[in-house]
């Protein structure tokens, strides 16, 4: 994975536009399509990140007040570390990437391929609070075509990041873009996002959709046809 933590500053002030972070508040801010990571994030082990997290939720939930010592709480520290690290942010590790092979297109099939409700759960990188929705994605075979299931692992190794949907978006559309050797990806999200509707302005209606349309998806019919599959 290519680390982008050393130039992301100027981008980053340009979309901030001199706002305080106070001044941002709940709006979320889309800095760039690669996960800000530190140039040392795969330094330290998982197993030594795991005991790290243990001990400082420990403290954030000790600073809440909360009673460590209840046997139901004390062991919540290792729960939450072991879950991040594991489970819910394992797609920052690329160890984790799924492994792709592909396949001739022996039946020759050369019309779009949809793969649709896929249901993913990813966690907002402004309050670390769930995304919940599903992805649908669609490609035309450049010659070669993926196992099914695969754009189903893809799209689960970018959601178990910290995430912006936009983002999320976007790495899975240049990830099939470059696995699968072509422009004609589509990738349509439509999620829910926690932090708007459990807290904050509480919309429990409201729902985000986002879209990339590469190639052959940018014609008028094309999306029409895609859009018909996804009703
Ligand atoms: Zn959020």
């Amino acid at each position: 994975m290519k680390l982008k933590t050393a130039n992301l500053a100027p981008n980053n002030s340009s979309i901030m536009n001199d706002l305080s972070i106070d001044d941002i508040g709940d709006d979320h801010l889309y800095t760039g399509l690669e996960t800000p990571m530190k140039l040392d994030a795969f330094i330290m082990s998982d197993k030594e990140k795991k005991e790290k997290i243990s001990d400082l939720f420990l403290q954030i939930m000790d600073v809440m007040g909360l009673d460590l010592t209840d046997d139901s709480l004390k062991g919540t520290p290792n729960r939450v570390a072991k879950m991040y690290i594991e489970e819910i942010f394992s797609g920052l590790n690329p160890d984790n990437k799924p492994k792709i092979a592909l396949f001739e297109n022996k039946y020759k099939y050369n019309q779009m391929l949809v793969e649709k409700n896929i249901t993913f759960y990813s966690n907002c990188e402004h309050h670390f609070v769930p995304i919940i929705g599903q992805a649908h994605i669609a490609y035309v075979s450049s010659g070669k075509v993926i196992g099914l299931s695969k754009l189903n692992r893809i799209v689960q190794y970018y959601a178990k990041r910290p995430q912006v949907q936009e983002r999320l978006t976007n790495q899975i559309a240049i990830e099939l873009k470059t696995i699968l050797n072509t422009e004609d990806i589509a990738v349509i999200i439509d999620a829910k996002h926690l932090c708007v509707s459990s807290r904050g302005v509480k919309d429990d209606t409201s729902a985000t959709v986002t879209s990339y349309y590469g190639g052959i998806f940018n014609e008028p019919h094309k999306i029409v046809e895609l859009q018909n599959y996804l009703k």
